[in-house]
């Protein structure tokens, strides 16, 4: 049986560094501040491992409270997924992502999206589960729908539009967007309409 959604069933949701998920009807959902805390906590113990001696009793402890620090970032993070996840699942009926280009993403040295990146597949991950436990659907849309480009009032084609442009005016019927959201809106429309031309 092919089941149809709608837009009031179907929530779109798009993947941001700042935010940590932008929701199509407009909800952005930052990073919790306790995990930016962790990770500039990181950042000055990952300096002061550098310059210990190796095999120093002081490096050893240093790699201790390192490793302490790894553990309490990675219940942080499983803790917010786990009640995101949770709440995505529990207020709509399907949940429609963009497959994202894993291989390409680990390339990337930039610790903050490197962190990002990881910290996404382990939500879709979490995501998936609770939406087969409660009888729920994930739609996915492929990587080269270009989501932020497209208007998703008229479907104006943007292909000016840079990474650097956080919102943009349609050319064509002058809506205002805000990049994340309208991609998000978009992510929702592309799935509805994929999985609703199947079985017609
Ligand atoms: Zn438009």
């Amino acid at each position: 049986m092919v089941q149809h959604f709608d837009e009031n069933t179907t929530v779109g949701v798009d993947v941001g560094i700042k935010d940590f998920a932008i929701l199509s009807n407009g909800e952005k959902i930052g990073n919790p501040r306790y995990l930016k805390k962790s990770l500039l906590r990181m950042k000055v113990l990952q300096r002061r491992l550098s310059r210990k001696q190796k095999g120093s009793n002081n490096k050893n402890k240093a790699k201790q409270a390192m490793a302490k620090l790894h553990e309490i970032i990675h219940n942080q993070r499983n803790d917010f997924q786990h009640k995101l996840s949770f709440r995505l699942v529990c207020e709509n009926q399907a949940i429609a992502l963009e497959t994202l280009n894993v291989a390409g993403m680990l390339k990337n040295h930039k610790l903050a999206q490197h962190i990002a990146d990881a910290s996404w597949s382990s939500f879709v991950t979490q995501l998936e589960y609770k939406a087969q436990r409660h009888g729920k659907t994930i739609l996915r849309i492929g990587q080269f729908e270009p989501s932020s480009k497209i208007c998703s009032k008229c479907g104006y084609y943007n292909r000016k539009l840079s990474l650097a442009d956080r919102d943009w005016v349609c050319p064509d019927c002058g809506t205002h967007h805000d990049r994340d959201i309208n991609a998000a809106i978009n992510i929702r429309k592309f799935a509805l309409d994929k999985q609703n031309s199947i079985g017609i």
